[in-house]
């Protein structure tokens, strides 16, 4: 049953301003997942969704990756040797982890659950292995697939990005296939062709995925 002796708050549908349209004190928070290859936009659209949304909060990744210029520790990722990594899988504090590209990626579970009881919406941005292993746990996560209009698409934004050496890059371009392949397995398809047609996609859902009743109902 709804509860009615709570106030409900309006949405409100300005841009900029802070959404509060669940009563998020007495539920658990939402969890949203993106995936999608490398080169998608899957950094930038994740930039803007936090400007719309600032209460949603983003689960940084532990990552044996070197860091990429800009890259900062506690932001982007947190940078460990895959020695630390390997202690971390055995400790069991991660909530999913893989391989992606050749480099061991995880996704810290302290944070996530504190954050989720609190009433915390938190999105992850995860590969097709890892967003499968919290699927497993949390079946009721939001599971959105970032997909290129083309590949030839994404390999010119691949190299655009001048990130990667060419192995590196045909790496990537070829674990896009088979990430493209386990699309089907999520709730959403937002196909990013234009930036501002796929931020307003991505910006329609979780405000759709905020408004389910359910998320009313004790
Ligand atoms: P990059 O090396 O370009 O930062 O990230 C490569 C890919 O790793 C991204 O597509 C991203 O979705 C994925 N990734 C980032 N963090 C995690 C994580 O914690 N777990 C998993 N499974 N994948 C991640």
């Amino acid at each position: 049953m709804i509860d009615n002796s709570k106030h409900l708050p309006s949405f409100v549908s300005e841009r900029n301003t802070r959404y509060a349209i669940r009563d998020t004190q007495s539920s658990r928070g939402l969890l949203f997942v993106i995936s999608g290859p490398s080169g998608v936009g899957k950094g930038t659209l994740r930039k803007k969704i936090f400007d719309i949304f600032p209460d949603i909060k983003y689960s940084v990744s532990a990552n044996t990756r070197s860091p990429r210029e800009g890259e900062i520790e506690g932001r982007d990722y947190y940078f460990v040797s895959e020695e630390e990594f390997k202690k971390m899988i055995k400790e069991k504090k991660f909530v999913e982890w893989a391989i992606v590209h050749g480099d061991y990626k995880g996704t810290p579970i302290s944070f996530l659950i504190e954050e989720l009881q609190k009433g915390t919406d938190v999105l992850l941005e995860l590969d097709v292995q890892g967003a499968m292993q919290v699927k497993e746990k949390f079946s009721d996560g939001i599971f959105i697939f970032l997909a290129p209009p083309t590949w030839k698409d994404l390999e010119v934004r691949l190299r655009k990005r001048n990130t990667e050496e060419e192995k590196a890059l045909e790496k990537r371009l070829k674990d896009a296939h088979i990430e493209l392949k386990c699309s089907k397995n999520y709730n959403y398809l937002v196909v990013n062709d234009d930036i501002k047609i796929a931020l307003k996609k991505l910006e329609s859902i979780i405000i759709a995925e905020r408004c389910k009743i359910i998320n009313y109902i004790k």
